[in-house]
């Protein structure tokens, strides 16, 4: 079982490697963004909270976001661990995090963060708006908004984990392929000493 953070800036390609690490080591996939998007698609009471947030490259308040993610880690009882892609966003989103999957008899294994440099995320992410259909890529003021929000709000986080050694950054820059090879070197070095702590306690 291992329960990772994907963390790093908008557009540093979280969405893209999640998709291939859920294939590979058979974890539930959560994107507070996917689901924020769904929502919104559907035009719920949830969806219509979010998108004024959203619309400007703001953070959703943190008590809509993290009941949201609440549910959904408890929709899935039986996973083997967890993807966690978009959150957490906040300090307080990890001590909610950190306090839901104590309850669940788990923690945070690792925080990996793609680090990508400014300019080149502003190119990805007006790329992605020509085909994602979302407003929020479309319009440079907010993809820099996000970027800020993401600097002020969001890397503290990096920080929270670091401090529990549990933290490592990688190149976000080169193919999908390499991208994957680096995480996957992470991870497969967690996962080992996770279980080997597990037998270790078991004795
Ligand atoms: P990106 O990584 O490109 O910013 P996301 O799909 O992760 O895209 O998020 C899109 C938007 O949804 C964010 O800009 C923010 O407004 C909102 N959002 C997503 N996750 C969170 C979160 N954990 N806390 C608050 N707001 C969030």
């Amino acid at each position: 079982m291992i329960n990772l953070i994907l963390f790093g800036p908008p557009g540093s390609g979280k969405g893209t490697q999640a998709a291939y690490l859920v294939e590979k080591y058979n974890l539930v996939h959560i994107s507070t963004g996917d689901l924020f998007r769904y929502e919104m698609g559907n035009d719920t009471p949830l969806g219509q909270q979010a998108k004024a947030y959203i619309s400007k490259g703001e953070l959703v308040p943190d008590e809509v976001t993290i009941g949201m993610l609440h549910n959904k880690v408890l929709a899935h009882p039986d996973a083997g661990g967890f993807i966690f892609d978009g959150f957490p966003r906040t300090i307080l989103q990890a001590e909610a995090l950190d306090r839901l999957l104590e309850e669940e008899g788990s923690v945070v294994h690792v925080l990996i963060a793609l680090n990508v440099d400014d300019e080149e995320i502003v190119k990805r992410i007006k790329l992605r708006g020509a085909t994602s259909g979302r407003a929020d890529d479309l319009d440079e003021n907010i993809i820099r908004n996000r970027i800020e929000v993401y600097k002020n709000e969001t890397t503290p986080v990096y920080d929270y984990y670091d401090q529990q050694g549990k933290s490592h950054m990688v190149d976000g820059i080169g193919s999908i392929d390499d991208i994957f090879n680096r995480l996957c070197a992470i991870i497969d070095t967690v996962g080992d000493n996770a279980m080997l702590t597990a037998q270790e306690e078991k004795k």
